[in-house]
């Protein structure tokens, strides 16, 4: 990666030995290491849900405003905002620190925000086995902000519904208002 950075310098017209880009390819390099750490195979996604508490509760569990950092895969530059993840239970819940690192993981790779949102509510759907789960993911892309359109806080909105949230109205839309209610 330090070589690889240290051409793009190069590419770019820059003097990679110059004072202070001497030492910016070893920082870059360190910097996506942990941008990427889930491509690193270190941890499962499946194992982030490992930990299950047999409950009856069959009302939907919502955990709102989920603040995450992903890398556009196309541009490499970050997209920010906000995750909102749902889930009516099966025969089991998890605890409620754990659908935010399921948001982290997928943050953690080149990403693109449609794959993203689908990725989080398969991933509890195939593990939890809830009667249904909705992803919502809000986010800025800076390849949008800073090039290209450049309209500054433009942001998109991405919804993955499963089982109970995809077939019934009444479900989505009690999702919908209480995501979108003040807080
Ligand atoms: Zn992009």
């Amino acid at each position: 990666m330090e070589d690889g950075f240290r051409m793009i310098l190069e590419g770019m017209g820059e003097d990679p030995n110059r004072e202070g880009l001497i030492d910016t390819p070893k920082r870059v390099a360190k910097m996506y290491a942990e941008l990427m750490t889930s491509l690193s195979g270190e941890t499962r996604a499946e194992d982030i849900l490992k930990t299950r508490f047999h409950e009856k509760y069959d009302e939907m569990i919502i955990v709102p405003d989920i603040q995450f950092a992903s890398m556009c895969e196309h541009h490499f530059l970050p997209f920010t905002g906000k995750a909102h993840v749902a889930y009516i239970p099966g025969d089991c819940v998890v605890g409620l620190s754990k659908i935010p690192r399921v948001v982290e993981y997928y943050a953690r790779l080149p990403q693109i925000q449609e794959r993203m949102t689908r990725q989080i509510a398969e991933l509890i759907q195939k593990v939890l086995q809830p009667k249904g789960v909705a992803v919502v993911l809000e986010a800025s892309h800076m390849c949008m902000t800073m090039r290209g359109v450049k309209k500054p806080g433009a942001m998109m909105v991405t919804t993955q519904l499963l089982g109970r949230f995809k077939t019934d109205e009444k479900t989505r839309a009690e999702f919908m208002s209480r995501i979108y209610a003040p807080r």
